[in-house]
């Protein structure tokens, strides 16, 4: 399984009267062609300015991607002109957001907003784009679709609105499909349908997926591998199975609501206390020290390295580090 995308290194950061606000704090990340790949954690953690990053969406001022890589299919997105990213968006690397309403123009027949992508970037003739709209629509499980072409936003509901965003950013065939908490504003029955449409179309098209989301449900749901992203780092990624049954960082524990102690085995752990760090000075180690039920001197001084528990498991924790343990006891000593 080849990488589509590879992120390194990547500094995002947002220049406010405040101060500078340091979103993404050297995040480096793969998906590999045709998995689904889910980025979690609270909202402020940098997970959608990573998406945005992606598409070069961040709006420069305030923001800027100060440092790092982002590879698509082997080429670095980061040194693209904005007229060679607009060949990209909507064609190659698709998005969708949280409120399928803001996305579709209510003026427009959602044949018109579905064809209008594929006829710009394809060249296609309407007939074929036509061809190509009802396809879509019948992809995402919209029956009737030649009569429902001619019909506007507002008459369809939230879960088919979402089907329908759904529908144009794949029309195009892209490569690359990145979900920014797709189902959040919906209900939670459609919310279910919504997900196992991701899944038919992973299957139909072979749609490399990116899924933004707060909610591990989701990711349950869905996902094939999981990053978990804390003050604009991310903290351990691993394969769905081992962040559900093995995770390793004390944040990802929490956010799991599960338990931080083995000798507690079977309780649950009340929402983590605290907040995060401030993103304009973030701490020079661990950012979850201040929250963390383990943290030892270290942990606030020097951020911990990747620690790789598997080849898809890897964790930033002290409490990975042999030489954490020793320094500990050297503390208390
Ligand atoms: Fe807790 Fe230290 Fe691990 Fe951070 S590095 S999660 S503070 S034990
Ligand atoms: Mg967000």
């Amino acid at each position: 399984m080849g990488k589509i995308l590879e992120v390194n290194n990547l500094h995002v950061t947002f220049t406010t009267y405040g101060g500078t606000v340091k979103a993404v704090r050297g995040v480096d990340f793969h998906l590999n062609k045709g998995e689904t790949l889910a980025i979690v954690g609270e909202s402020g953690c940098g997970k959608s300015v990573t998406s945005n990053a992606i598409m070069r969406l961040i709006p420069n001022p305030p923001g800027k991607i100060t440092d790092g890589s982002i590879k698509f299919k082997g080429k670095n997105l980061v040194k693209y002109s904005e007229k060679q990213m607009r060949s990209i968006r909507g064609v190659d690397i698709s998005m969708i957001f949280q409120d399928p309403m803001t996305a579709l123009n209510p003026t427009l027949t959602i044949g018109t907003q579905l064809m209008e992508g594929v006829i710009a970037h394809h060249g296609v003739s309407s007939n074929e784009a036509k061809r190509k709209a009802i396809e879509m629509m019948d992809l995402v499980g919209i029956s009737n679709p030649e009569e429902r072409l001619k019909q506007y936003p507002h008459q369809f509901s939230g879960g088919m609105r979402q089907r329908i965003v759904i529908a144009i950013a794949l029309i195009c065939e892209p490569d690359l499909l990145i979900a920014d908490e797709p189902t959040t504003a919906l209900d939670v029955t459609i919310q279910a349908q919504i997900l196992e449409l991701f899944e038919k179309i992973q299957i139909a098209t072979g749609v490399s997926i990116i899924l933004i989301t707060h909610d591990l449900g989701v990711v349950a749901k869905i996902a094939d591998r999981i990053a978990v992203m804390y003050a604009g780092k991310i903290i351990e990624t691993g394969t769905k199975r081992e962040i559900f049954y093995k995770p390793q960082h004390p944040y990802t524990r929490g956010l799991l609501n599960s338990v931080p102690r083995l000798d507690l085995k079977g309780e649950k752990l009340t929402p983590i206390d605290g907040t995060p760090p401030d993103l304009f000075s973030p701490p020079a180690g661990c950012p979850f020290t201040a929250r963390c039920p383990f943290a030892m001197e270290v942990c606030d001084k020097v951020y911990p390295a990747s620690k790789e528990l598997s080849e898809s498991h890897h964790v930033n924790c002290w409490l990975q580090d042999e030489r954490a343990k020793q320094l500990l006891t050297a503390v208390r000593l």
